[in-house]
């Protein structure tokens, strides 16, 4: 990634100073770095994923008069967990999430404060080996509007 793509990400989140820190809306596992513990909406830091326990135990053992259940936690939506599609000024789309509430009264303003953090994500992404990324698309456009997907 170039240096001047690079600059081009700080310098939309200047316009709009996050009111986060960039990365601080996802909880990685602190034994498993890969492994996302929870998600929080960017705008109002509701929890949208989270752990929940498996419906199924994967262990069942029996211990004297008692019995021990084992079941895994397993990363999931919660009710409040809303994917929007961002719209550009060039005719481009972006699906990111959110809260319910928030989904529901997002000005320009907020979207491109989700957009630029979903920028800062790619920027790591790529960073990390999963790239490459069409930068000269990405940092050209500008969210217009948005639509609550179903
Ligand atoms: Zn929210």
């Amino acid at each position: 990634m170039r240096q001047k793509d690079r600059k081009a990400i700080r310098d939309r989140r200047k316009v709009r100073p996050n009111r986060k820190k960039p990365s601080s809306h996802i909880v990685f596992a602190r034994l498993n770095k890969n492994f996302i513990e929870s998600m929080s909406c960017r705008l109002c830091t509701g929890i949208i994923r989270s752990l929940v326990e498996s419906e199924n135990p994967i262990r069942i053992q029996k211990m004297g008069d008692k019995t021990l259940i084992t079941k895994l936690a397993i990363p999931a939506e919660t009710s409040s967990y809303q994917e929007i599609t961002i719209e550009f000024d060039d005719g481009s789309a972006h699906v990111t999430a959110v809260c319910r509430h928030c989904s529901g009264k997002l000005s320009n303003d907020m979207l491109e404060e989700l957009y630029v953090t979903d920028l800062e994500q790619f920027e790591r992404d790529e960073d990390e080996g999963r790239g490459p990324n069409r930068w000269d698309k990405l940092l050209t456009r500008v969210p217009t509007s948005y639509k609550v997907n179903k």
